[in-house]
């Protein structure tokens, strides 16, 4: 389109939790239909300005997709055949009416999705609580920040990111804990860079030298899944240095003595024999944090996703309330969440023990409230807490789970163990999938329904530091793709149970009416609040909340554990002598269906390799570029090698973006008993030249 055609439609980045906003500029295309053609970065952006990342600023290639799914498709004879929407609608309804007969709601599973709408994930919970009738619904978040959830929810009262994004002004030390800021969350690590040029201190602790490792003043490279033995020996420096802020844990906390009594033998000297990190910088690193006039922590799923992630989360949040770091401008405790919504997601309900707003299901006078709102009997409404995402995959091993709804999630490539997990979806009777493509979890789905993209809906998202914010519909959908709300509105009409939906912000005033914290939003006021609203915000006239915990915790008393170090659930042997770990590249998203499809980000980052340290390369005899298998207990993978000495030796390292070279066929599936999170950053493998 020439420029005089095009028209500017603000939103807001589809894909990490920064939550950029952009305006998407759309010109007519083909057939005269309008066409994303470029992103362009505003100085009104609230989080971002003008500042986008690579993926934000040029990876729209995948919305007109040549892949996009255009129709439904349904599943005969092992062979996909294009379908009305009425026809699948009608055929989904027909099988699932079918399995609550003969089974009952509980033979019901439902993965919601970070990807999606707050609108889009309200609607399908209350598809799973009211028309299936279970709590059994889950989705990515259980991969990522569950164990933040239950561990600050215990500590705090709140499992949500403390302080906004813009703290980062005003900090003196910032600690940054399991982390690839820089290419995980580009534009929010540009703020950590900026601090750092004000003359912030910080100190980054991971198995890799991050670029942002290399910028910090201290950098701790420890062994991964040692780091509860890390963050107790910095609590026992602070006891023992007499660093404790009195006077804040007299007042703001209870519970000292299980944290003093749990740390009293946890020296630097006993954490350097396990992580590997020198006592004495643990030592300064404790101290620096200490002593900051004000000290911040951030954290991701280096941190969460370990089989002790509730008790590492835990742990961070003492040294919080050791020292007073909390409840203050440029302090705080900051778990960054990866997905553009799966703060939102996790705020919407689509988790199997609350309802939006974290009220729990078990709670008879919550559920009267919803029952009331949604015009059902309350017993209709189960008080039992459903089954978390890997509980629903067992339940499906089990044959108790007989049907899954999957909205935008990707788990064959996403979840650990993933030969099992392909094992498992074969078992299930009929599976449901909605997505923009097909990929390795639709194409063992029964029938497929074709969703917009962020482009072509409106909605909103709430990032990591819960900023809600508005998407807005650029363009019309692809094909006959449809909003993921209006599709499960039609679903569960064909139930029975008309929702009554008929245009998506009704579903925001839905939301504000049962949700406390959500009470003041309304796409109404975020029209004419262009800076978004952070919650809580329980009324229209109440301005939001970015920083948490300032007077009182949300829990009242910020509460101590005392938690110990246990070593990771798998230990490297003589058959598998080294720890394979993961994470992400700043060019790709996820499971890489997006971001692969951009040609431009695909010809930046176009295949996967293992990292690994010279020492460790030359005792296998294996060379830069060589091809390897890499084997672990539950399976096997081939890549090429890279040689760094920026990864710990005895530690490899690769991304889940490329189905091709699929990790998590590696991955441990343990999980942490309290969060249920799997423990996808340590296994143990073998490398072998090929
Ligand atoms: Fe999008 Fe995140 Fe990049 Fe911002 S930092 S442009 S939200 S991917």
């Amino acid at each position: 389109g020439r420029p005089w055609e095009r028209e500017h439609v603000r939103t807001t980045c589809g894909y990490c939790g920064t939550g950029c906003q952009f305006d998407l500029a759309v010109a007519p295309g083909q057939q005269g239909k309008r066409q994303v053609v470029e992103v362009v970065p505003t100085a009104e952006a609230p989080v971002n300005g003008r500042s986008l990342c690579v993926k934000g600023r040029f990876g729209t290639g995948f919305i007109h997709h040549r892949d996009r799914l255009r129709q439904p498709l349904i599943k005969k004879d092992g062979q996909w055949v294009a379908a009305s929407w009425s026809e699948a609608i009608a055929l989904i309804a027909d099988r699932w009416q079918a399995i609550k007969a003969d089974y009952g709601s509980d033979a019901f599973g439902v993965l919601a999705s970070a990807r999606a709408t707050n609108e889009d994930n309200y609607v399908i919970h209350r598809l799973a609580r009211s028309v299936f009738g279970t709590n059994n619904i889950d989705h990515c978040a259980r991969l990522c920040h569950a164990s933040s959830v239950t561990g600050l929810v215990a500590s705090l009262g709140s499992g949500a990111m403390t302080n906004p994004i813009a703290d980062l002004a005003v900090t003196d030390f910032f600690l940054v804990i399991g982390s690839n800021t820089t290419e995980s969350h580009p534009v929010l690590a540009l703020a950590m860079q900026k601090a750092l040029k004000r003359g912030a201190q910080a100190a980054v602790i991971d198995p890799r030298r991050i670029e942002l490792a290399g910028q910090a003043q201290w950098h701790l490279q420890l062994r991964p899944g040692t780091d509860l033995a890390l963050l107790n020996a910095m609590a026992q420096v602070i006891i023992a240095e007499g660093k404790v802020n009195a006077d804040f844990v007299a007042k703001r906390t209870e519970n000292y003595e299980a944290v003093a009594e749990a740390v009293k033998d946890c020296t630097p000297e006993w954490a350097e024999a396990i992580t590997g990190v020198p006592a004495a910088i643990i030592r300064e690193v404790a101290l620096a944090y200490a002593t900051a006039p004000a000290g911040a922590i951030y954290y991701t799923m280096g941190v969460t996703q370990k089989t002790t992630g509730t008790h590492n989360v835990m742990a961070i949040a003492n040294l919080a309330l050791l020292t007073g770091q909390i409840g203050r401008p440029g302090t705080g405790v900051n778990p960054l969440r990866g997905q553009n919504n799966v703060q939102g997601a996790c705020d919407m309900g689509a988790l199997p023990n609350v309802y939006p707003g974290y009220q729990p299901v078990t709670d008879e006078a919550v559920r009267r409230k919803m029952a009331q709102a949604w015009h059902v009997p309350p017993e209709s409404l189960s008080l039992q807490t459903g089954l978390t995402l890997g509980e629903m995959l067992d339940a499906v091993d089990a044959g108790t789970i007989k049907t899954l709804l999957i909205m935008g999630e990707n788990p064959v490539v996403s979840d650990p163990d993933s030969d099992h997990v392909v094992q498992t979806l074969q078992k299930a009777d009929f599976v449901v999938a909605i997505d923009l493509f097909m990929n390795e979890t639709t194409e063992l789905a029964h029938v497929v329904l074709p969703a917009c993209s962020f482009a072509e809906k409106t909605g909103t998202f709430t990032n990591t530091e819960r900023r809600v914010q508005m998407v807005r519909q650029a363009i019309e959908p692809i094909g006959e793709a449809r909003p993921d709300w209006q599709i499960i509105t039609e679903l569960a009409a064909a139930m029975g149970q008309p929702f009554g939906y008929t245009d998506v912000a009704q579903i925001m005033k839905e939301i504000a009416e049962v949700t406390p914290s959500y009470g003041g939003i309304s796409h109404e006021r975020l029209a004419v609040t262009p800076q978004g609203l952070c919650w809580p915000c329980p009324a229209p006239d109440h301005p939001g909340t970015p920083r948490l915990h300032e007077q009182a915790f949300t829990r009242g008393l910020g509460r101590f554990h005392g938690v110990s170090y246990l070593p990771p659930a798998e230990q490297p042997d003589d058959d598998y002598p080294l720890i394979l770990s993961t994470g992400r590249r700043l060019f790709h998203y996820h499971t890489g269906t997006m971001t692969r499809r951009d040609p431009g980000l695909a010809a930046l980052y176009s295949e996967e390799h293992l990292e690994m340290h010279p020492d460790d390369a030359q005792a296998l005899g294996i060379g830069d570029g060589d091809w390897v298998q890499v084997t672990s207990r539950r399976g096997s993978m081939e890549l090429a090698l890279r040689i760094t000495d920026a990864i710990v030796p005895g530690t490899v390292f690769t991304s889940f973006h490329f189905a091709e070279a699929l990790v998590n066929r590696l991955t441990n599936p343990a999980r942490d008993t309290l969060a249920q999170i799997p423990e996808l950053k340590v296994c143990a493998v073998a490398v072998q030249k090929i």
